[in-house]
């Protein structure tokens, strides 16, 4: 029985509810009228339940399409300006029980090299990561009780943020870990992390279990009650996402808004991100093998109408999308993007060999940070170091409140402006310096308030004599 506020994995994805509601979708793919009256619920810019927005998702009307495309432009630009988040993906090791058929790191792969960094080969990867620019890293890693317990992850954390080297500093570190107890996500809270994020990969569980058939991972439920237990231990920002690719893109799509309604109503936060992976190329691994690829029109699609349902979540993509189609979908609603990337376990440091590769997925964007940052700022982006949510205790119904009432805009703008001084003054090509400064005079004049502006224009000035990490 479907119940968003159960607990119990299978009531709050609800495969027979996620069955209706496409059936429902499909019958309606032609009711002009039904998807107007949803378009203009959406105008509210308050979001969409998953009946409605799988509406608007399944809409083949191409005057509406471009009026669906328009809104989630619109949205965006409204709840969160033209700034662009930037992190980088930091994988600790790549030792893993489980047997995820479509990853990689599966344990019954014999032939990829198996890399645990020690807490030195960390140190030199964040020196690496801090002279690129980073602030924010996402650390990733295989699930491995022996090999990578809480201890050597919550270590690695320790290390990470305990290394100021020049000017640098991660100033928030989002951990993307297996699915564990109650107790370890308080671990990991009382570690400082940011957003916990844990892919679903799908939510069908007959699906599930087959794309998962070996080890812990294996457990449906549990996978999928895990952001109820972060959030019981502490942790109030918890990212989602499936693996598009594996299943039916309309009921992974249901799925995840399902269980944004889920954390909404027993926790009153939904999800602080969702990100939108596609599967991608890897070593043992042939994307062909899986049936349910989405074509680029489609993923577009589906960001546009993510944005539109949960206007109040940050959207993350990643390297697994070329330039273009990145390009494509930052009008769309993508808020957060990873740069200058590497997949494997090391790399930043010291490029890894070609027969000693250990990436989990063929990276599609290969340009460095910088170029990044540039390419951003040519389409008018603002590009974003900002990590201070965080820090200023802006996270869960904190940052929910302040995001839904069209707030959170005020704190982005002029956070992103003093982190991309920081940037330019740190670690930016003279290239990217030029027009880095041009941008931040023109996004000064988008600051409204005249003393807000004033504070800013002086901490420019005083992060140009060397102060660092000033925050709204
Ligand atoms: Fe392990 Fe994660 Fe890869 Fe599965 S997806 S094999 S859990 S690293
Ligand atoms: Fe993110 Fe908060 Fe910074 Fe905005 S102010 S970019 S929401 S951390």
């Amino acid at each position: 029985m479907y119940n968003p506020k159960s607990t119990k994995a299978e009531e709050f994805i609800n495969n027979e509810e996620i069955l209706k509601t496409i059936k429902y979708a499909q019958e309606n793919a032609e009711n002009k009228d039904l998807i107007k009256k949803i378009i203009e619920k959406a105008k509210e810019k308050k979001g969409l339940s998953h009946k409605d927005a799988i509406i608007l998702l399944t809409c083949k009307d191409e005057e509406l399409n471009g009026e669906i495309f328009k809104l989630a432009k619109d949205i965006k630009e409204e709840y969160y300006g033209n700034r662009i988040v930037l992190f980088a993906p930091l994988y600790l090791s790549n030792y893993c029980v489980n047997g995820c058929t479509y990853c990689p790191y599966h344990a019954k792969n014999k032939h990829i090299p198996r890399k645990k960094m020690t807490q030195e080969e960390i140190r030199n990867e964040v020196i690496a990561l801090q002279d690129m620019g980073h602030k924010r890293l996402a650390i990733e890693s295989g699930e491995d009780p022996v090999n990578n317990p809480i201890e050597y992850i919550l270590e690695s954390i320790k290390t990470i943020y305990s290394i100021k080297h020049k000017n640098g500093a991660i100033r928030r570190v989002n951990v993307n870990i297996a699915a564990t107890t109650v107790e370890n996500y308080k671990k990991l809270h009382d570690a400082g992390i940011g957003t916990y994020i844990l892919f679903q990969e799908t939510y069908n569980k007959e699906s599930y279990e087959k794309l998962h058939p070996t080890g812990p991972k294996h457990n449906y439920a549990y996978h999928t009650e895990a952001m109820d237990r972060a959030m019981q231990a502490g942790i109030d920002d918890v990212g989602l996402g499936v693996l598009f690719g594996l299943e039916n893109y309309l009921y992974e799509f249901t799925g995840l808004l399902m269980h944004a309604e889920h954390l909404e109503a027993v926790y009153g936060v939904g999800p602080h991100t969702i990100s939108v992976p596609r599967i991608r190329r890897a070593d043992d691994i042939d994307p062909n093998t899986f049936s349910n690829a989405i074509d680029d029109e489609t993923f577009k699609k589906l960001v546009a109408v993510i944005r539109i349902a949960v206007p109040y979540t940050g959207m993350i993509v990643s390297t697994r999308e070329n330039k273009e189609c990145r390009k494509a979908v930052l009008e769309l609603g993508i808020s957060q993007i990873s740069g200058g990337s590497k997949t494997s376990v090391g790399g930043y440091y010291k490029p890894e060999k070609e027969d000693e590769d250990s990436s989990q997925f063929e990276v599609n964007d290969n340009r460095t940070l910088d170029e990044v940052v540039n390419w951003l700022m040519e389409l008018n982006y603002l590009p974003s170091f900002c990590t201070a949510c965080y820090g200023s205790g802006r996270t869960g119904d904190r940052f929910m409140s302040i995001c839904k009432n069209l707030q959170i805009h005020n704190f982005c703008l002029p956070n992103a402006i003093m982190t991309l001084k920081e940037y330019l003054v740190d670690y930016a090509s003279e290239t990217t310096k030029q027009t880095g400064e041009k941008l931040i005079l023109n996004e000064l004049e988008k600051i409204n308030d005249e003393e807000r502006k004033q504070l800013v224009i002086s901490n420019l000035d005083k992060i140009v004599k060397g102060e660092r990490n000033f925050k709204f």
